[in-house]
């Protein structure tokens, strides 16, 4: 029902927002390497900002829009539009609540967003290299395989945990790193890392 969709969204922004806090440093290292050193920093007061204007009454859709809007207005740099914009625009998906086939309608729209506002595909280093095998995984183990949600997810996190390890071998095409050329290869996206981080959040979460 709408009271535990809405404690479980709560929840999941609570561990996120912690997640971000507590890799901060890394994220801003692994930013450092092909970029401006500011993502952990960035992310970390977007979700800071998220969680003391978040509406613990709020609808599930509205919830998860002001959580983007807020990063949106917090994040800055190139994460915060991709991050912020895509999640507002996604949660229309959770205007009838959440469920398995509203799961798949959000991730879809977030995805589509992200690669719309940024114009990155798969193989140019970015957040879109963790997010689409992510995605992917997710419609297909709930609409082929018709798994549970929760199994779904875990198969997501994988997936993106492989798409953080391509970024690593590639040169990035898009965004700051892009500007390094060959030189960055050998380095994990920093997006596409944070983005694994906030789905094995999401993972544990719906795992309580
Ligand atoms: P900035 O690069 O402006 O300092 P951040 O450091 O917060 O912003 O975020 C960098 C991350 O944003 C990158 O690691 C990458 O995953 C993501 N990114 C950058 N440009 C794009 C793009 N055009 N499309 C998708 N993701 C992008
Ligand atoms: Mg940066
Ligand atoms: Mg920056």
């Amino acid at each position: 029902n709408e009271d535990t969709q809405r404690e479980a969204l709560m929840a999941a922004l609570e561990a996120v927002a912690e997640r971000v806090e507590a890799e901060k440093g890394h994220l801003t290292d692994l930013d450092s390497a092909i970029g401006d050193a500011d993502h952990g920093a960035n992310l970390d007061r977007g979700f800071q900002a998220a969680l003391e204007g978040a509406d613990p009454e709020a609808a599930p859709d509205e919830f998860v829009k002001g959580v983007g809007m807020a990063l949106v207005s917090k994040v800055g740099g190139a994460s915060g539009p991709l991050y912020g914009g895509s999640l507002a625009h996604a949660s229309t998906a959770f205007e009838g609540g959440i469920d398995a086939e509203s799961s798949v309608a959000f991730a879809e729209s977030y995805l589509e967003k992200t690669k719309d506002r940024g114009g990155a595909s798969v193989g140019d280093k970015t957040m879109v290299d963790a997010l689409t095998p992510a995605v992917h995984t997710y419609k297909r183990a709930i609409e082929e395989d018709e798994v549970a949600p929760l199994t779904a997810l875990s198969r997501a996190v994988d997936a993106a945990e492989r798409g953080v390890e391509f970024t690593t071998a590639i040169r990035a095409n898009k965004g700051r790193a892009s500007y390094l050329g060959w030189r960055s290869v050998g380095h994990p996206d920093p997006g596409a890392t944070s983005t694994l981080y906030m789905l094995e959040e999401l993972l544990g979460v719906a795992s309580e």
